[in-house]
């Protein structure tokens, strides 16, 4: 599975001028002899396929209605306030149950990653938090406006009463505000005013949320206050919803960076703001991990510490280190150009499908454009090579940014792989088109109706050319790709 081993190797570069390669932990981790790459595991593949899931859904969603229609939802549908509370009611219990969705999605699991794709993830995350928050709200409105309906109060008097003589249900006020502020800050024009941290930050109080939201349900809901079943079975989701988020979101990478105890080995600078970050551990060679994923690095620096980011790993997996080639974007990629080495980092991952896996061709065509090469430049190395089935076309816009240059020609010299580089600025006299556009790419690589593609690139290049497959009529099953960037 694994290919060669690059000549680029954090030995070459403990004795360059990276700017820690003094450094005890360096010294100590690269004073050994050369070894040869070793055979990781791949990781598990899950059985779970994507109607698994919807009919699970599904299925809870119909005993929701029947718990509903078995407490006399129905009886209540005689009369207008009777309606309006039912109304709120529905609402209650299905914006909840797209809150446990929610907690599924957000808790990062691979099974949710192999069976859905990122794409579809983010959409569903999205969404579902969306409704979730619009089901909520409307539940207040309606069981407000219906219970004051039925009682001859006003909506503002029925508020007061709710809130003052129902147990738990200030708490759930406040929580359905803490989601509301989720909600806002999500839509996209306030979401691309805001930094990354400061949306996620704000993200962070959903947890808070749903845990004051919960009371309220068991103890003042119809459904559950006197059915000791139905309250089982809605607590039974809960634990499911909060046990995946738990496991997946906080227990695998505890466990993985506990095993395996990674720290910054080397780092190397591979062109203008952009450095190679090698990190090394303990028994590497039993971290399952394919050419293509990426892992989401958190270094444990006094003031770093607090924010993940995620990154592919730039070459195929060998057992000793993982390598990580990093661009400066902003302010957390900055820091990064001079990261100690020795800094412990805490991983989750890895993540994504964007590997040799999910290849149906023997032939495949890589087009990266920018430090978007990173994945594709391990799976040049890792997926299998045979007479010249692999082609790289690699885009930039100034010589610059063309990363890797040196191992992807010994790489594509080793591997019988081509490698095109197409460097200039579009529009400019020597590109005057994008080289990127469908005939030109059938130009270049007349038979790529026949191979798999994989994508990686800036937002713009990558719509550029996932539309221009789609005019080529290339199959959806052939296309793969990552964003950088959602
Ligand atoms: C799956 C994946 C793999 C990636 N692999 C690489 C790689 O191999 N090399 C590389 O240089 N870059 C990679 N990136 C991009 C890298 O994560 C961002 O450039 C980096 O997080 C920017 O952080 P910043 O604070 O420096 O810049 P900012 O100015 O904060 O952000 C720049 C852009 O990155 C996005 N971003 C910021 N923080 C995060 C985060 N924690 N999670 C998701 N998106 C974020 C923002 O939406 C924004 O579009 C990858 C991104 C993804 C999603």
């Amino acid at each position: 599975m694994n290919g060669p081993t690059p000549s680029v190797d954090p030995r070459v570069s403990a004795t360059s001028a990276a700017p820690v390669a003094t450094n005890a932990v360096a010294s100590v981790a690269y004073s050994a002899a050369p070894r040869k790459a070793r055979r990781v595991p791949v990781p598990r593949v899950w059985p779970i396929k994507d109607y698994d899931v919807y009919a699970f859904l599904g299925g809870n969603a119909i005993v929701i209605l029947a718990m509903w229609i078995r407490h006399g939802g129905l009886l209540e549908l005689g009369t207008p306030a009777g309606i309006v509370t039912a109304t709120g009611e529905i609402a209650a219990l299905y914006g909840t149950f797209l809150v446990l969705i929610q907690l599924v999605l957000m808790s990062r699991s691979p099974w949710l990653d192999q069976v859905f794709g990122q794409d579809r993830l983010v959409a569903a995350h999205r969404w579902v938090g969306f409704g979730a928050i619009w089901l909520l709200f409307a539940h207040f409105i309606f069981t407000t406006v219906g219970f004051g309906m039925a009682d001859g109060s006003g909506p503002v008097a029925e508020t007061v009463t709710l809130l003052t003589s129902y147990p738990y249900v200030l708490w759930s006020a406040v929580g359905l505000a803490l989601f509301v502020v989720v909600g806002i800050t999500s839509v996209r024009a306030v979401r691309q005013r805001a930094s990354y941290e400061t949306w996620y930050a704000i993200h962070l109080y959903t947890y808070l949320a749903i845990a004051l939201s919960f009371l309220h349900q068991l103890f003042v809901g119809v459904d559950f206050a006197t059915d000791r079943v139905a309250q089982a079975y809605w607590i039974a989701l809960y634990v499911a919803a909060v046990g995946t988020l738990f496991l997946f979101r906080f227990g695998q990478p505890i466990a993985v960076s506990w095993r395996h105890r990674l720290r910054v080995a080397n780092v190397v600078p591979e062109g203008p703001g952009v450095v190679s970050v090698y990190l090394t551990g303990r028994e590497l060679d039993r971290l399952p991990v394919r050419a293509g994923q990426w892992f989401r690095l958190r270094f444990m620096t006094p003031t770093g510490w607090w924010r993940a980011h995620p990154f592919s790993i730039s070459a195929a997996p060998n057992g000793r280190y993982l390598r990580f080639t990093i661009k400066d974007l902003g302010d957390y990629t900055r820091l990064l150009q001079g990261i100690h080495v020795g800094t412990p980092v805490y991983v989750e991952g890895p993540y994504g499908v964007f590997t040799g896996a999910t290849r149906t061709k023997a032939r495949v065509l890589m087009i990266a454009g920018g430090i978007g090469i990173t994945p594709l430049r391990a799976l040049l190395e890792e997926l299998p090579a045979s007479r010249g089935n692999l082609t790289l076309v690699y885009r930039a816009s100034h010589e610059d940014e063309v990363v890797f240059r040196h191992e992807l020609d010994e790489l594509a010299s080793l591997r019988g792989a081509t490698v095109h580089y197409l460097v200039g600025r579009r529009g400019s006299r020597e590109m005057p088109s994008d080289p990127l556009d469908p005939r030109a790419l059938r130009r270049l690589v007349p038979d790529l109706g026949e191979r798999d593609i994989y994508v990686c690139g800036p937002a713009g290049m990558m719509e550029r050319v996932l539309s221009g497959l789609h005019w080529l009529r290339i199959s959806e099953t052939q296309i793969h790709y990552e964003r950088f960037a959602f």
